[in-house]
């Protein structure tokens, strides 16, 4: 027999009613546990504003946050992956870039274009995590390749936020070289005078920090982003040591020297602006008129 009995009937259990809430309205934010009104988070470039947590932002997001006026010209979306492997993991890499394109709108992990950043031409291009990872194939670094030839043709800034879980794996080797073809782009960029200057956001991790991510003229990350090349696991299993408290975090990078700055979100198009007012390049020397009296006296 029970010690202790229970006289009264428990609590109902909630019934079926829906919660006249729409979901999606608050936000949990996983920095301060606070709920979030949503719109108010939109409304500041998804940073919570109880703590400075920084939330993932799109593509689209991203760019529209960049750009004066919100406006862009959108350089080859039609650019898509023919699965040049036929690969398959759990799942045809065929289907993954099916739901992913139905999922985002997107043709790939990426989107460039050109348009004014406070005044200053410039092609921005920005990773969408939500496209398989952010990850960078054949079509990604084709399309920052095109991206910086085009800042090369206009004389323009390149702006590249990083957002991606490196090279993407379904596409092999292939992927791999997109690496080197985006480097030289960039070396070209250099050669040319023209500023490049990269962004990193939570997560930019493998390849990405590998190669293009860390060779900005200026390199800014977010607060509190993760950076790195291979994940702490793995780095533990081999260094076999604990690795120190921020490991691969911004804040971590900036103190030994790996980047130049951590910027809120909310300061970033101002820095980037006042970045660039400091190295764009002159404008081209205007051809310059006959000198009247000169050609006076020469008739
Ligand atoms: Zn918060």
């Amino acid at each position: 027999m029970a010690w202790f009995k229970k006289s009264r009937k428990p609590i109902e259990p909630a019934s079926g009613k829906a919660s006249k809430i729409p979901e999606g309205v608050w936000v949990k934010c996983p920095g301060c546990t606070q709920a979030i009104y949503n719109k108010d988070l939109a409304a500041n470039l998804q940073v919570c504003p109880k703590c400075g947590h920084h939330f993932r932002v799109g593509a689209a997001d991203r760019l529209r946050q960049l750009f004066d006026a919100g406006e862009w010209i959108e350089h080859d979306p039609g650019l898509a992956s023919t699965d040049p492997l036929s690969f398959t993991d759990t799942k045809p890499y065929r289907a993954r870039l099916e739901s992913s394109r139905a999922s985002t709108g997107l043709q790939d992990a990426i989107i460039v274009g050109s348009g004014r950043v406070d005044g200053h031409p410039a092609v921005v291009a920005a990773m969408e995590y939500a496209f398989i990872g952010g990850s960078m194939g054949v079509v990604v670094g084709e399309r920052i390749a095109r991206g910086i030839e085009r800042a090369l043709a206009d004389r323009a800034a390149v702006i590249l936020v990083s957002c991606s879980g490196g090279a993407r794996m379904m596409e092999g080797a292939l992927s791999l070289m997109q690496m080197a073809k985006v480097s030289a782009a960039l070396a070209r960029l250099d050669r040319g005078r023209l500023p490049f200057i990269s962004v990193l956001t939570d997560p930019t991790t493998g390849g990405v920090t590998a190669s293009f991510a860390m060779l900005g003229d200026l390199n800014i990350a977010e607060p509190r982003a993760l950076i790195g090349f291979a994940g702490p696991r793995v780095i533990e299993q081999t260094i076999r040591q604990k690795l120190p408290e921020g490991f691969q975090r911004s804040e971590f990078l900036l103190e030994h020297g790996m980047i130049d700055m951590v910027v809120d979100r909310r300061e970033l198009k101002a820095t980037l602006a006042r970045a660039l007012r400091f190295m764009s390049p002159p404008a081209l020397p205007e051809a310059e008129p006959a000198p009247e009296t000169e050609s006076a006296g020469a008739r």
